[in-house]
């Protein structure tokens, strides 16, 4: 290779060539050879089993478009259901920076060491395409955990809407229970509607929260907050602790102006620091007070089967809503009804009549 760096006139810069790489590819790895098959069966057994690997499988097969995949996950799933439902399921939001992989870190490792078991860090994200922009549930966000020999963690489905990157994370949910996790996080961005999808399968929303400019009321909508078990600032070290204490103070009091909630659990406000490790024990303590208070009243299995009643309209509309847009004929016509609405030819009801009705007759005369 020509380094021209190295002729006279740079002298004193002396750029050496490089020695070649070593290729990349295994080249002991038997061509085409083809990871085996695993059937319903096979996965389940894995599943039961505990072996992460099986159980990683299945997870991928959950979140694959192919309606030959989505198959088997499904009756995968329907055989983990009986084993399933046994842990205490944690959503964790908060907006970009507050602090969620660093925490749920610490969170986590504190939640294996004091109670034992096995922990499952989800993510709901549906901004997030696996190559680009912030991908939540990232093992290298979290470095501790992600060593941990009973933590799995997953990062976020990346294809679909936010309904179906919710649906795919509930049902992981599932397989992850199946396989013997008892404590599952459910990481989420706190941008508004994947917290609603997030907090529809949890059994305790906690808020990340910063302090910051004394506004921090503001920016944060009232629906997510009336969400919320529990908030907690994080951050509280150095000169912030006074500020973090005034925010946490000033979210109690816009607490008290909201109604009790359903569980009649009054939502607590803590400060933290996750980078630190202040403060931990304290949120903890919280959470488990909170799920032995609504085991108690009844409140937790009535939450859990609201959510299964949500999700089964969910997955009504969101296949209605699929059938319609992948209907051949409806793919046709769209554009052309979509511009007559726009010109003003037609009316949007009209459009959308003529398109449903369109549907319905392809599917009475069997037609796709
Ligand atoms: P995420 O985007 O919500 O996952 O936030 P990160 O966990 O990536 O944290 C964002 C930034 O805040 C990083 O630079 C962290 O080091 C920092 N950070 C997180 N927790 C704390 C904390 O408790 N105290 C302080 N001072 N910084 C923190």
């Amino acid at each position: 290779m020509d380094h021209p760096e190295n002729s006279e006139e740079y002298k004193g810069l002396q750029v050496n060539a490089g020695v070649e790489q070593m290729s990349i590819v295994n080249p002991y790895r038997k061509k085409n050879a083809k990871r085996r098959e695993l059937s319903v069966n096979d996965y389940v057994e894995g599943i039961l089993k505990g072996d992460v690997t099986i159980l990683s499988r299945a997870v991928t097969l959950v979140e694959s478009v192919l309606p030959e995949h989505q198959t088997v996950a499904q009756e995968v799933i329907e055989k983990c259901l009986p084993h399933a439902g046994n842990s205490i399921r944690v959503g964790i939001s908060g907006v970009p920076g507050a602090g969620k992989s660093t925490s749920i870190d610490v969170f986590g490792i504190h939640v294996l060491e004091k109670y034992g078991g096995k922990l499952a860090v989800l993510a709901i994200d549906p901004s997030s395409e696996r190559t680009k922009g912030s991908i939540l549930g990232d093992k290298t966000r979290m470095e501790k955990l992600s060593l941990h020999p009973k933590a799995f963690i997953r990062p976020s489905p990346s294809a679909g809407s936010l309904g179906g990157v919710a649906r795919k994370t509930r049902e992981t949910i599932i397989l992850c229970e199946a396989a013997g996790f008892d404590k599952i996080f459910v990481e989420t961005v706190g941008v508004g509607q994947s917290e609603t999808a997030c907090h529809s399968m949890v059994d305790f929303f906690l808020l990340i929260q910063l302090a910051g400019t004394g506004d921090e009321l503001q920016g944060i909508k009232r629906g997510i907050m009336e969400m919320a078990d529990g908030i907690v600032i994080n951050k509280a070290d150095g000169d912030n602790i006074e500020r973090a204490k005034l925010a946490a103070s000033q979210f109690k009091t816009a607490l008290h102006m909201f109604p009790e909630p359903e569980s009649h659990w009054t939502p607590q406000v803590l400060t933290y620091s996750g980078f630190f490790g202040l403060g931990i024990q304290e949120i903890w303590d919280m959470v488990y007070k909170y799920i032995d208070f609504v085991k108690l009243n009844g409140y937790f299995e009535y939450r859990r089967s609201e959510q299964s009643k949500y999700w089964m309209y969910e997955s009504i509309n969101e296949q209605l809503r699929n059938s319609f847009y992948n209907n051949a004929l409806i793919e046709q016509m769209l554009p052309g009804e979509e511009a007559k609405v726009l010109q003003g030819k037609e009316t949007s009801f009209v459009a959308a009549k003529h398109l449903l009705d369109t549907y319905y007759n392809t599917l009475l005369s069997g037609k796709k």
